[in-house]
């Protein structure tokens, strides 16, 4: 069939966005609207056909399978069992499975880890930190902090060897603290895989996520140069230390998109489109962030996926990614680790007063023109045949980082990291904290989200 990639990508979500947490900034939550009366349980006949659709239609040996939610383990593990039988069911000979899961770890046990580790499950955990910063907006439906309950999660996952990633949303409270959010889940957490997704949460006069309208943000997204400084600090901080040790997915796509090769990020690749959602209906939709009305291609129970991701609407939704770039983004130089970001945060407008200019263009402009040198670098010792970790030592000898700067500065003036806090209470502060001196974050009391009873949308 025309226009269908070889390899694609659904991210299946089975309870719909029904989860036992509520997350203050779950965009997720506010799409229970969609289907007001849903049980917002993928059927087992669903699943089947699911399972079946997605194979077929691969034309490569490896599929992924990627669950999500809401929170997907409110499935219970015959859900996943089943799902596991149906991929032997329908698999052809030589194809490969890759089962991954994103999850908020609080439903976890042994059973479930010894399933994960028997089917080589990779993991995606959501932590946003130490505990202070992870409770600030990660709280169950009591509104209470779940750090203890996450953690728990994540030791059994390590017990039982599970593959596993950090998911840490980039929210205006942890953006102040980046290297306090970064050092923890390298050292306290162990991992070496992190991923970080700026929480841009675009509002309507309601307060409400569902749709993609308007220029307003909620309080709890990051802001543009906020996320820039988050960045770019963690990055010092990376490339100095823990290159080829630690993973952090943003810099590997920078590091591809500087090499000339495809980011392995939709949010920088040139065009996207490739990457589904199926709800647990059996709705199809653009992506994982289009669950809404204009973007409902179809549902798997009358049309095959395949043919769904084929369709002119879809090409047209991924090339748009490009096509509708403004005129600064064109002329951008960094346009080509960029790409204008996801279209979904592109609501803000250009210098010219252009509209389509994605909300975080400050942050990203200054993350990826930071990086140039050290990324060219890298590519140069890659190409020289030694390895990318040698970058350290140079850039450690070329440029003094954050922490030495403000070591050296008088330790009641401003931070040099521009956080507008002083140097010994930042950068300069000890790090890791002694355990004398608790490290306290300024936190404020999220405001509890605002939420409609009931609403009549139809799709
Ligand atoms: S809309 Fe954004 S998240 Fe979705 S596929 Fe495109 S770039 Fe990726
Ligand atoms: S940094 Fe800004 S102007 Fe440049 S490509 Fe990205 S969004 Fe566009």
């Amino acid at each position: 069939m025309m226009g269908v990639p070889p390899r694609f990508h659904v991210m299946a979500k089975p309870t719909g966005a029904v989860c036992n947490l509520a997350c203050t900034y779950c965009f997720f939550l506010d799409k229970e609207l969609l289907y007001p009366g849903s049980p917002f349980r993928m059927t087992d006949e669903m699943l089947d056909t699911y399972i079946r659709q997605l194979i077929d239609g691969h034309k490569t040996p490896e599929v992924t399978v990627a669950w999500q939610g809401g929170e997907p383990t409110l499935m219970g593990l015959d859900f996943f069992r089943r799902a596991i039988e149906l991929q032997e069911h329908y698999r052809r000979p030589g194809m490969t499975f890759e089962n991954t899961m994103q999850t908020n770890g609080t439903q976890l046990d042994d059973e479930w880890c010894e399933f994960l580790a028997e089917n080589d499950y990779l993991v995606g955990l959501s932590i946003d930190g130490p505990r202070q910063l992870h409770d600030a907006y990660r709280v169950n439906k009591a509104g209470r902090g779940t750090f203890d309950l996450v953690m728990r999660g994540l030791r059994l996952l390590q017990k039982h060897g599970v593959e596993y990633n950090i998911l840490t949303t980039v929210n205006r409270i942890n953006a102040d603290y980046p290297l306090e959010v970064y050092r923890f889940l390298r050292d306290e957490v162990g991992t070496e895989w992190i991923q970080l997704i700026p929480i841009v949460e675009r509002i309507d006069s309601d307060g409400l996520a569902l749709r993609q309208e308007g220029t307003e943000v909620s309080d709890r997204s990051v802001r543009p140069a906020q996320f820039g400084r988050f960045m770019t600090t963690i990055f010092d901080e990376w490339v100095r230390n823990d290159v080829a040790r630690v993973y952090v997915q943003t810099f590997e796509a920078a590091v591809r998109n500087w090499a000339g090769l495809p980011s392995g990020m939709c949010v920088f690749n040139q065009y996207c489109g490739n990457a589904l959602a199926v709800e647990h209906n059996g709705d199809v939709f653009s992506c994982d962030h289009y669950v809404e009305p204009n973007y409902r291609l179809g549902n798997i129970g009358d049309t095959e996926m395949v043919e769904l991701l084929g369709s002119d609407r879809q090409r047209r939704f991924g090339s748009d990614k490009f096509d509708a770039l403004p005129g600064q983004c064109r002329s951008c130089e960094v346009r080509f680790a960029c790409h204008g970001e996801c279209p979904k945060s592109r609501f803000a407008v250009t210098a010219d007063g252009e509209p389509g200019l994605h909300y975080l263009c400050a942050g990203w402009y200054e993350f990826f023109t930071h990086i140039d040198r050290a990324m060219k670098t890298i590519v140069a010792l890659r190409d020289a045949g030694r390895p990318a970790s040698d970058v350290m030592a140079i850039m450690r000898a070329e440029m003094p980082d954050l922490t030495t700067l403000a070591s050296k500065a008088p330790r009641n003036s401003p931070c040099p990291c521009g956080s507008g806090r002083k140097a010994k209470h930042c950068h300069g502060g000890p790090h890791p904290p002694a355990e004398s001196e608790p490290t306290t974050y300024s936190v404020p009391v999220a405001e509890p989200r605002p939420r409609v009873t009931r609403m009549d949308i139809e799709i």
